[in-house]
């Protein structure tokens, strides 16, 4: 044992350092948030209820029904309902949503090529029914105009939604492959 190990243990060093961080969290405030009474600002881009996105100029569901998101739902929780309209157009009966069974992976949202569909930052949300989960089209509409109005629902897009414009920025040419001459 050397000296300075000697000292550390005839004047209980460790002990001390230990008492004196006891201590400092005794006399430091409170790390507890007294939930629901306090609540932490909403994180930007939290994975929370879903919504559909309403579009600004026409009022109405920007979905087209093409079916990307509840192809790749891992909990095939998304049901969609199409039908041909006058003018051949699909039309979007219903969409819904089992929230229940949905595991937040946003993949749904990522499979949009429309930037349809959102995960909103509203995550306090509870029920006495699985009825009370299951969402309708009207009440992912609803659900756009209460969480994500206004520029909210535009900025969420704008960083969250995949894939950005941004990302098709750089355009790689195609080389044209060469005439063979016979
Ligand atoms: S977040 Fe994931 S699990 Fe939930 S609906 Fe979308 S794809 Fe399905
Ligand atoms: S991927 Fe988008 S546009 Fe297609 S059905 Fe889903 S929400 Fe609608």
């Amino acid at each position: 044992m050397n000296a300075s190990e000697l000292v550390k243990k005839v004047f209980f060093i460790e002990i001390l350092k230990g008492l004196a961080l006891t201590v400092k969290h005794l006399v430091s405030p409170p790390v507890t948030r007294q939930y629901p009474l306090e609540k932490r600002e909403p994180v930007p881009g939290a994975r929370g209820l879903h919504a559909l996105v309403r579009d600004a100029e026409t009022g109405k569901a920007r979905c087209v029904g093409c079916g990307l998101c509840a192809a790749m739902c891992p909990s095939q929780c998304i049901h969609i309902y199409t039908s041909e309209g006058e003018n051949h157009e699909k039309i979007v009966d219903r969409y819904e949503v089992e929230v229940l069974r949905c595991v937040y992976c946003a993949l749904c949202v990522e499979a949009c090529p429309y930037a349809a569909l959102v995960l909103t930052d509203h995550f306090e949300y509870s029920g006495y029914t699985r009825a009370e989960f299951y969402y309708t089209k009207d009440m992912l509409l609803e659900n756009w105009d209460k969480y994500m109005s206004g520029n909210k629902g535009i900025d969420y897009i704008k960083h969250f939604w995949r894939p950005r414009s941004a990302d098709f920025e750089k355009k790689v040419e195609q080389q044209a492959p060469e005439k063979i001459e016979k």
